[in-house]
């Protein structure tokens, strides 16, 4: 069998892909929820002839496997949604349902070309008699950035030889390093409640101590490493202005290019939440959540998903989806259209076409986090986006819920369906390919893996 067979294969497979996106689209649950969405793809699996072992400890993870010996190849599959991004696929703010989730990191796409990669990558071992084994990775959890982290733990990951991973954005490209590494920290503060106008002088501010606690940080992003980020929110500050509050929250990730420097401003940033309790006389409990590490780069894995992507062919769009991406792109503030082009050396037309140079891009980091990061440490992992959404458009945003919906994006995880396709056949069928990549990660590898797991 010959990989075209196997594009063939992916082809055939198109409408399946489509449903899964369509389906997980319509059906989005959040982080830790995601019980229907993890249902639905061992069903399908089990249906395709792959055998399923579950998590024993998280009931919406598990791994669907096919075929026998070595190499072991899985491709990780995603299907969480974000809070607060429903959305139709329509190219204004439209919430289907106002306030709910929505796949604004177009994790229905991502699961689908993952799963519709394992199916076609079991038919051609059937078919050609080769030897290995294919297993789809279901990885719930990813927003919290977590799920991984908790598979490894369980070594649900335990003979494998190689990951393949990719995720929608707004550019078809390989990425050497993907992403940052992350820690997540929950501070809640308890002060003393009082009338505020009455007998402030008896009272001591939580959400005095989380202000304080943000201006500590605020100053502190000068004096950490290039490429951090220190993000934080509250959802709790009191009930109402004439109430000293006696408890506020903030809830903190860190991030950087390396998950010691991450540990170690993680430490300051605590300090800073001790200062804030000590200059308003308040307490303050900290809550570690888990964290992640940074994606380990693999040179040879990242030039083989390169020449995968330039071989399977790329997405062919209708003037109806280049209008449609053209006025979700009109919606993005004013400038970031015109840096994207800048960026991907083009004007137009809305969508990135072809594959990003693979120079330009092997120096460029994306600047989110992912537990992927966790499984580049322990086993070879690659890297690549395709374009899901216009150029300029972010994840996590409105505008990629309504790519993620729409046949845009539908091309777009099907172009990446091929590309994993692709690779996982060179894998199986060159073994010296696979043996380069294993060869580099072990001369990288350090033995350094220590995740960083929640209290
Ligand atoms: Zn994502």
């Amino acid at each position: 069998m010959i990989k075209q067979n196997l594009y063939d294969e992916v082809q055939g497979l198109a409408p399946l892909g489509r449903k899964i996106c369509r389906y997980l689209f319509s059906n989005p649950e959040l982080s830790g929820q995601e019980h229907n969405s993890a249902e639905y793809y061992r069903k399908l699996l089990k249906k395709e002839g792959f055998t399923i072992v579950d998590s024993s400890t998280l009931s919406t993870a598990f791994y669907a496997e096919y075929g026998q010996g070595k190499p072991v190849i899985a491709v990780l599959g995603e299907y969480d949604a974000l809070p607060g991004l429903s959305q139709e696929a329509c190219a204004e703010k439209k919430p289907v349902c106002e306030g709910g989730p929505g796949h604004g990191c177009g994790h229905n796409l991502l699961g689908s070309a993952a799963a519709v990669a394992a199916v076609a990558l079991k038919r051609f071992l059937e078919k050609s008699g080769t030897k290995g084994t294919i297993r789809f990775y279901g990885c719930p959890e990813e927003e919290l950035l977590c799920g991984k982290v908790k598979m490894i733990a369980e070594g649900m990951f335990e003979g494998c030889d190689a990951a393949l991973s990719w995720h929608p954005n707004d550019g078809n490209m390989v990425h050497d390093h993907g992403y940052l590494a992350n820690t997540s920290m929950k501070f809640f503060f308890t002060g003393k409640t009082s009338h505020a106008a009455f007998a402030p002088h008896q009272g001591r501010s939580a959400l005095d101590a989380v202000e304080l606690m943000s201006v500590g940080c605020n100053y502190l992003r000068e004096h950490v490493v290039d490429r951090s980020r220190i993000h934080y929110t509250t959802d709790s500050g009191g009930f109402a202005p004439n109430i000293v509050p006696d408890h506020a929250s903030a809830w903190y990730f860190v991030r950087a290019p390396h998950i010691q420097d991450v540990k170690e401003i993680a430490q300051r940033v605590e300090l800073v939440a001790k200062g804030a309790a000590m200059m308003t006389q308040t307490s303050v409990r900290v809550e570690h959540g888990y964290g992640c590490c940074e994606f380990k780069d693999n040179t040879s894995f990242a030039d083989l998903a390169y020449v995968n992507m330039v071989e399977a062919d790329g997405p062919k769009y209708t003037q109806e989806e280049m209008d449609f991406a053209k006025s979700l792109q009109a919606t993005l503030a004013e400038g970031v259209a015109q840096q994207a082009n800048r960026l991907y050396g083009s004007e137009e037309p809305s969508m990135h076409m072809g594959v990003g140079d693979r120079q330009l891009w092997s120096a460029c980091e994306m600047t989110a986090s992912s537990d992927s990061g966790d499984v580049s440490y322990i086993i070879p992992t690659c890297l690549f986006t395709t374009a899901c959404w216009p150029k300029g458009c972010s994840p996590h945003t409105w505008q990629a819920s309504a790519g993620a919906g729409s046949t845009i994006g539908e091309k777009g995880s099907h172009y990446a369906a091929k590309i994993l396709a692709g690779i996982g056949y060179d894998l199986f069928t060159k073994p010296e390919e696979l043996a380069k990549i294993v060869h580099e990660f072990n001369d990288k590898n350090d033995n350094t893996y220590e995740p960083i797991l929640a209290d």
